[in-house]
This record gives structure tokens, C-alpha cells and sequence, in this order.
């Protein structure tokens, strides 16, 4: 197990006194113990979700100085392509509306090739990763992740495989009959290269009982995690926020990644991501809320930089669920880091995310000039590969979508509709994976 060493530095004394004075003294004992080299506990970061007037201003401004301190002025972001290899799931998790039954129309389970063929296609346009996730197709076997991870190595070696869900890892598992240890491995041997810290939802058994009816409970999550770190394999860590929820559960699930993180050392970023309400069946059956409303999403990003304070450097805004504008705001609350470009973002896209599928390097970079801050591209590990000072991103070609081009080619010849065409060719691409 590795230990993590609290990073250590020096704040400016007199700053601090005059940002803190004036607020009730309980609130101004919280707010300082990050300066002091002291972790705020749940029930203090609960408090803090509740700030209001100046100490709402005080929270932000603390976040923002803590942002500095860690990271300083750069904002990240990283070129990557999502490809999302199935929408059949037969799990059933009442927050989601990405996933498909096996004989509805518009489910998809891609071939190997057209996995290998989409994250070649990213490479050439620029992305160093491809963020892989699917639902858990019932016919899926273990063997169907190491072909998806041996297809695209065979095409694009160099690229990042930043892929499965610590519910597929469960899944894959018990379909490899390998223990979630032993399977990781073996994933990584086949080019894994770190994995999505998605499924967390929160981290909270009342919860997931509404959301998931717990079928990966928060001891699994936690336990594929602290595997997969162990394993040498680092994992993102995720918040799904604004459903059924309260302050008190987001003040814990903060407090339980941070806990996992001083054991391992293996978390590369925390990232907020609010509860896509739109075509959800919990929000459409009125059990659950529309989502974070605009001063929780602030608050969360906040008090996560302050909780985490030298435990998680880089916090990640999430343009898809927050929107550009937001997110860029986002940027002077604590957060550091914009996600990836995407390419093709499907999962909020299908709960009804009224964002686009893709953003452009070029207008990442525009973005967090607008906030005043340095732009740099990074790889997964959070190393710099490009910084804007001087110059804009090159243009992305635009990215093709080939059973549309495919279809429009075979409309043009044939006289048929291309949207006829293009359900023919989503047909017998399923047909070559044995879909029905
Ligand atoms: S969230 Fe994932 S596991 Fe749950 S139903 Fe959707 S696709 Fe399936």
C-alpha cells in the first residue's frame, strides 16, 4: 500500500486573517484549517455547503487561493475521444437513460474493428486518449474487454486506454470468473491504462438504493478502486450530484474518496458531475430533482477543493453537464482542469444534456483565456504536452461519421433515404456481433 505525503506549503498569513474576518468565528475555524495543514471533516464540509452572503464569498475565495497554491494558473484539458461500445445494459440504474434493452432499435454494440477504427480516427485528429465505457450487455464476456483493448493497441500503440467502469471491472469479472484483482491485471497486460472513476453515483447505501438498488454497492466501488490502484492502474474519482441527495452525503462521499486516496496515492482528479435530469426515469416517475441547481454546482466545486486540499490536486469541471459558460465560471471556484474534447459524447447526450457532443481544442484554449487563465493541453497522467502562451491549437479536421458518409454515398447511388441506409448498416454491424 503506498502512503501519500500530505503536500505541504505556506500561506500568506495576513491574507488569510483578512479574508476570514468578519465571518461567524465557526465558519472562520473551517475555512482556515486547510491553511493549517488540517483536513476539514464531513461534518464541517456539510456546514460549508449551507454558506451564504459572505461566507458564500469567503468559501469561493478560499477555493480560489487553495486552486493557486496547488496548481497554479494553468488549465488543462486533454484531446480524447469517447466511445461508448454498447448502449444495451440489463442493469437497470434508474438515474440513466443511456442505456438501450437488447431488441430496441437504436441498440448498438460496435465490432472490435469499429472500436479500433474510432480511436485511429481520434488519433489522427490530435487525441492522445480514448475514454471507453459500455453498458453491461448481457452477452458480454470477459474476453470481449481485452479484444477491445488488443484492437485498438494493434492500430494506435501510443494511445492512452483510459477505460471500463468500476461496474464494468465488476461485471467483466465475474464474466472472466477472475476476481476484480486478477482481472485488472490482466486488463493492464493488455493495455489498460487507467480507469473511469464513474459508478460512484454517491457513495452512500440510502442512496444507491434508489438510485441502483445498490447492485454495485459502495464497499464494491470502493474495493475495485483500491485494486485497481494497487495494481499500479490510477483511476479518476467522480461525484454524481443534485437526484435524491443531500450536503451531508456529498460531505461524506468527499471525506471516503479522500480517505482512499492518503492509502494509495492513486487518484488523478476528482470530477463533479451533476445529475442530468431530463429523460431520467427516476426525474420522469418524480422521485427525483432536477438537478443541481446553479449555487450547488459552485458550492460543490468549492468545497471539494477545500476537503481535498493536498490529497487531489486537479479538479475537474465537466463542460457536458454544466455547459461552457458555467464551466468556465467553475474555473474561479476551485477547478482546474476542463476534461476532455470528447469527440463523441453519448451518455449525457442521451439523458437529455442540451450541450454538444465535442468541444475543440481551439475553443478550450478560447474558453479559459476568457477566464484569464494559461491554457495547456495534457496527457491522462496530467503531464503537459502543448501550452498556448503563444499560439493558438492547430485545426481539427472534422470528424467523420463513416455509416453516415457510407450512407449518403449508397443514397446518392441507390435513390434510397440515407437514414434507411444508415439503419440497414447499424443492423448488420449488430448482426456481425450476434445483436438480434
Ligand atoms: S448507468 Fe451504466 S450500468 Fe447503469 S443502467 Fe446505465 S449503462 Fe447500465
Amino acid at each position: 500500500m503506498i502512503t501519500q505525503e500530505r503536500q505541504r506549503w505556506e500561506p500568506d498569513q495576513t491574507d488569510i486573517e483578512r479574508l476570514l474576518s468578519g465571518l461567524r468565528p465557526e465558519t472562520a475555524r473551517i475555512l482556515e484549517k486547510p491553511f493549517q495543514d488540517r483536513d476539514i471533516t464531513p461534518e464541517e464540509g456539510e456546514r460549508l455547503f449551507f454558506a451564504r452572503a459572505n461566507e458564500l464569498e469567503a468559501l469561493l475565495r478560499v477555493a480560489d487561493a487553495l486552486r493557486r497554491q496547488a496548481v497554479g494558473d494553468e488549465v488543462s484539458f486533454v484531446i480524447n475521444r469517447n466511445i461508448n461500445f454498447t448502449n444495451v445494459c440489463h442493469m437497470g440504474c434508474r438515474f440513466c437513460n443511456f442505456r438501450r434493452r437488447i431488441d430496441d432499435p437504436d441498440a448498438e454494440w460496435l465490432s472490435f474493428e469499429e472500436v479500433a477504427q474510432r480511436a485511429e480516427d481520434a488519433w489522427n485528429r490530435g487525441a492522445t486518449e480514448v475514454c471507453i465505457q459500455g453498458g453491461l450487455h448481457p452477452d458480454l464476456q470477459g474476453d470481449d474487454y481485452r479484444n477491445i483493448l488488443r484492437a485498438i493497441k494493434a492500430r494506435v500503440p501510443d494511445m492512452h486506454i483510459h477505460a471500463f467502469s468500476p461496474y464494468e471491472i465488476w461485471y467483466g469479472a465475474k464474466k472472466d470468473r477472475r476476481t476484480p484483482e486478477d482481472f485488472i491485471r490482466n486488463l493492464k497486460e493488455h493495455g489498460l491504462g487507467s480507469i473511469p472513476g464513474t459508478a460512484a453515483e454517491i457513495l452512500d447505501v440510502e442512496v444507491r438504493r434508489i438510485l441502483t438498488r445498490n447492485k454495485l454497492s459502495a464497499d464494491e466501488w470502493e474495493h475495485i478502486i483500491r485494486a485497481a490502484h494497487a495494481a499500479g492502474v490510477p483511476t479518476t474519482a467522480t461525484i454524481m450530484y443534485g437526484h435524491v441527495d443531500e450536503p451531508r452525503h456529498w460531505a461524506h462521499h468527499i471525506a471516503r474518496i479522500r480517505a482512499i486516496q492518503k492509502d494509495t496515492g492513486g487518484f488523478t482528479e476528482f470530477v463533479p458531475l451533476g445529475f442530468i435530469h431530463q429523460n431520467s426515469p427516476i426525474f420522469i416517475s418524480g422521485e427525483a430533482r432536477p438537478g443541481p441547481t446553479y449555487s450547488e454546482h459552485i458550492r460543490m466545486h468549492a468545497v471539494a477543493r477545500l476537503m481535498l486540499n493536498g490529497w487531489i490536486d486537479n479538479l475537474q469541471v465537466s463542460w457536458v453537464k454544466m455547459g461552457p459558460r458555467l464551466a468556465q465560471e467553475a474555473l474561479s471556484y476551485g477547478a482546474n482542469d476542463l476534461g476532455g474534447t470528447l469527440m463523441n459524447e453519448r451518455i449525457s447526450r442521451a439523458a437529455g444534456a442540451p450541450y454538444g457532443e465535442e468541444i475543440t481544442p481551439a475553443e478550450m484554449v478560447r474558453m479559459i483565456r476568457g477566464a484569464g487563465r494559461r491554457p495547456v493541453r495534457r496527457n491522462t497522467a496530467y503531464e503537459v504536452m502543448e501550452a498556448y502562451d503563444d499560439h493558438d491549437p492547430g485545426i481539427c479536421a472534422p470528424l467523420v461519421d463513416r455509416d453516415d458518409a457510407q450512407a449518403r454515398t449508397l443514397g446518392a447511388v441507390t435513390g434510397v433515404r440515407p437514414a434507411v441506409i444508415k439503419e440497414q448498416l447499424l443492423f448488420q454491424s449488430n448482426n456481425r456481433k450476434g445483436i438480434p
